[in-house]
């Protein structure tokens, strides 16, 4: 039986490239996949998958309400489906993630979603909590760190070049995001201790090779 799988991690960790490779492989044998990209922060009815080092394919989109499961179901009908494809799936609904479950049981076509686990607060993304709950199976993809050990939390940096402690789950403009450990997480959101800071640097001089982040820790 198809299943519905769940790909998340934090900001820059490749994702998007792991879908785009992934959908190219099926297409390479000649088998049609179907992209689908969150269209709330874009216009138009046909989105770009673009990734950081390049690639790029067209989907389409999905907004709140949308039936992803008959979209998919009437194009099965005319065209055979083999795979359904999801970036920035954090963006689902509660109950698009369920359509998405039915389009593996049902229609027997596994369905892979990428996404974010949590936003900058912390906090579960609704898709992701989802996805997290009903998914048949959950990977994480890795990246690292400035420290070196593995980024599961992100900041986001407002144009002045702070990090946002707190406002909207998603900024449009020029913020820029960081992944990093929980450990430096907390440090950048304020929320540590300051008997922590001893810690922090106890462990900073341990594992990072260099002193990336001295001027916090003085
Ligand atoms: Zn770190």
């Amino acid at each position: 039986m198809a299943k519905l799988y769940f790909n998340y991690a934090t900001m820059n960790a490749g994702k998007t490239t792991m879908l785009l490779q992934a959908s190219y492989n099926y297409r390479e044998r000649g088998m049609t996949t179907m992209l689908f990209v969150a269209g709330h922060y874009r216009k138009g009815d046909t989105g770009l998958i673009s990734s950081r080092i390049g690639l790029e394919a067209e989907a389409e989109m999905f907004r709140d309400g949308d039936d992803l499961y008959a979209r998919v179901a009437e194009h099965h009908e005319h065209t055979t489906v083999h795979c359904i494809f999801v970036d920035e799936a954090q963006f689902l609904e509660e109950e698009q993630v369920w359509q998405l479950a039915r389009i593996a049981d049902r229609l027997n076509i596994p369905v892979m979603c990428y996404g974010l686990r949590t936003d900058f607060q912390g906090k579960l993304f609704s898709g992701s909590r989802a996805l997290l709950a009903i998914a048949d199976d959950l990977r994480e993809v890795r990246t690292i760190c400035r420290c070196g050990r593995k980024a599961t939390m992100v900041v986001r940096l407002g144009p002045d070049g702070k990090v946002a402690k707190q406002g909207e789950q998603v900024a449009i403009g020029k913020d820029v995001y960081v992944s990093l450990c929980r450990q430096h997480w907390e440090e950048e959101m304020g929320r540590a201790a300051p008997d922590d800071f001893i810690g922090f640097a106890a462990i900073e001089a341990e594992t990072c090779p260099q002193p990336c982040h001295a001027k916090t820790i003085v």
